[in-house]
């Protein structure tokens, strides 16, 4: 079995590119042009709480980078630099050969460079901090959303809850059905370029990770406004809408987790300008619902206007 060491030098070593210093000394060097901030987002994957023991490795490389990217997606950052942090209860090759093929895939593909990280013995765990550069009078923060916003959502939420609901034995998918919400469960794919492209029009965004009224809350909170949600115009997979269980649908639609979706706000003399983005950027933009002046709740609202009840809220790891 291979020492940590061989481990860090097999796996994760690579010449560096645009750091000064990369992986191998005590701190890693980057250089951030003086006009920039640097973006810097963690995310923590624990087994048994985020993924299963026999999840395959090469997934959940791609999916440790990628929740990370999306973090920077979701605040108009451009992806430079990663640290990966690894807890593993043994260095199997085979594991960490899948791991490191799934990181660096991604990583190639949004130029992302590993510049260091932490590897040491126990139940496993990974964790990657993502740093980003964007000029900081454009970030996408949580509290730049004004009242009689547009508000609006890229893609479809629902698809990767849908497909945990399946493994959980809570609803039976068709295979069609399925192998599209898994793959949107295990691979999902960082609007890297939509979040980059929203800067100057965007008043704010969010990733959508824990459900799509709990995100839309946490922008609410920080930007003290309500939104109403217009259920009816919310974009729906066909996964979820041939969905036999329509009640599982809506929950999925409204509070799964997973998607990675952006949630944005934009005031509304900007919706040509996000639609001809949509258009460029080969994505679905949906106009969701507006905000409103008042308390930072959700409304989710039908089609008559009548408020309908957003069901069980995102996940919260204290709590559920
Ligand atoms: P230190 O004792 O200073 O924490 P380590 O011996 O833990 O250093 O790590 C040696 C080098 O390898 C450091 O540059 C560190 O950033 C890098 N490193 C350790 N683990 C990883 C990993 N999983 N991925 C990338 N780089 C790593
Ligand atoms: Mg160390």
């Amino acid at each position: 079995m291979p020492s940590e060491f061989e481990v860090i030098a097999r796996y994760f070593t690579r010449p560096a590119r645009t750091a000064m210093l990369g992986v191998g000394d005590d701190c890693a060097l980057v250089r951030v042009p003086a006009d920039l901030a640097l973006a810097v987002t963690t995310d923590l994957l624990v087994e048994g709480t985020h993924f299963v023991s026999d999840t395959d490795p090469e997934k959940l490389g791609h999916k440790a980078l990628a929740v990370n990217l999306s973090d920077l997606a979701a605040m108009g950052a451009d992806p430079r630099w990663a640290t990966l942090s690894l807890v593993l209860p043994e260095a199997d090759e085979a594991w960490l050969e899948g791991f490191a093929r799934g990181l660096f895939e991604l990583a190639d593909r949004f130029g992302v460079e590993l510049i260091g990280g932490d590897t040491t013995r126990g139940p496993r765990a990974v964790s990657i901090t993502a740093l980003g550069t964007l000029p900081p009078g454009l970030a996408l923060r949580r509290d730049g959303a004004r009242e009689s916003e547009d508000m609006w959502l890229s893609g479809n939420t629902g698809d990767a809850a849908l497909g945990l609901a399946h493994l959980k034995g809570r609803v039976k998918l068709p295979d069609a059905a399925l192998r599209h919400c898994l793959a949107r469960l295990e691979t999902p794919r960082p609007l890297v370029e939509l979040g980059r492209r929203l800067r100057g029009i965007a008043s704010s965004a969010i990733d959508v990770s824990d459900g799509l009224v709990a995100d839309l809350g946490h922008v609410l909170e920080r930007s003290g406004v309500g939104a109403e949600v217009w259920l009816e115009q919310l974009p729906r997979s066909r996964a979820i809408a041939e969905c036999t269980d329509a009640k599982l649908a809506r929950e999925c639609l409204l509070g799964g987790g997973d998607d990675y979706e952006l949630l944005f706000t934009a005031p509304q003399q900007r919706r040509a300008a996000v639609f001809t983005l949509a258009a460029e950027v080969g994505l679905p933009l949906t106009r969701i619902g507006r905000t409103v002046f008042g308390t930072p709740v959700v409304s989710v609202l039908d089609d008559a206007g009548r408020p309908v009840s957003p069901g069980p809220g995102g996940y919260d790891h204290f709590r559920d």
